[in-house]
């Protein structure tokens, strides 16, 4: 039965295994911005009280009023949509029916980190994998996936019909939500001069469930209180915001000269 099943999804053609709509033209248009957590789920707190989803939705409305003041992109019509703008409760399945309700181009997802040791600090951005690509990357979307009461579960699954549903739904994104990710990773190295913690993959929740290239941010730990100090500091947040327009821009701007997936390319043209 699963090998007929596999066999069968090996011949579909591959104009009907996109099981979300088919995107056809390479325009960055509808940018969707994920503030994580929200109503009574908290997020990470900080060491002397700061809410993950304080920081997240502050950090969404910076990126969502630059992105709508940039000349650049109001001139081209970019639109943006937060899966919440309220301190309310959006479970991470309302959260992509929205995101693909409105058939995003790309999706945003902010949080903060945590860790046990006070020490870490500084922003990593992950792109979905089905593993993880480490042992802490699959820790942080063990986290990530258990709000709102869902188990956190174990999206990771090894069985051949799993692997190739995620392969045939989420191909065509991967290479797009690398370069993504590779552009806000390196606008945040630049711009915040920290160690580069690096792009990193994990099966998030709210990123399988998307059809448009989607990142995952955890803009710093809010567990050291350096960067829990800083992460209420609005000049901060602003920087951050900053960091995400550079790379939401040159990311457009290498998806509409068709060169998505070549983030290595310096992207100056
Ligand atoms: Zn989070």
């Amino acid at each position: 039965m699963l090998s007929a099943l596999i066999a069968a999804l090996l011949i579909i053609p591959p104009a009907i295994t996109d099981f979300g709509s088919p995107r056809v033209d390479s325009i960055v248009n509808v940018i969707v911005i994920d503030p994580g957590h929200g109503g009574s789920d908290k997020g990470a707190v900080g060491p002397s009280g700061l809410l993950e989803k304080d920081v997240t939705l502050a950090v969404a409305f910076q990126l969502r009023d630059l992105i709508l003041s940039d000349p650049h992109l109001k001139e081209s019509g970019v639109k943006v949509v937060l899966t919440r703008e309220d301190d309310r409760d959006v479970s991470l399945e309302e959260r992509a029916t929205i995101a693909n309700g409105v058939a995003g181009d790309l999706l945003i997802s902010i949080h903060t980190n945590s860790f046990t040791y006070s020490g870490v600090y500084g922003p990593e951005t992950y792109f979905l994998s089905l593993k993880a690509s480490d042992e802490h990357a699959r820790k942080v979307a063990e986290v990530e996936n258990s709000s709102f009461g869902n188990n956190g579960g174990s999206p990771v699954e090894d069985e051949d019909l799993k692997q190739i549903l995620f392969d045939v739904k989420h191909k065509s994104h991967i290479e797009e939500s690398m370069s993504l990710a590779k552009e806000i990773q390196g606008e945040f190295n630049n711009n915040l001069k920290l160690r580069d913690r690096g792009v990193k993959q994990a099966p998030f929740r709210v990123l399988k469930s998307v059809a448009m290239p989607a990142v995952l941010v955890e803009v710093d730990f809010i567990s050291n209180p350096a960067r829990e100090k800083l992460l209420q500091d609005e000049n901060y947040q602003s920087l951050i915001a900053r960091s995400l327009l550079g790379a939401v821009k040159r990311y457009k701007l290498l998806k509409e000269n068709g060169l998505s997936g070549g983030a290595g390319s310096d992207g100056s043209s």
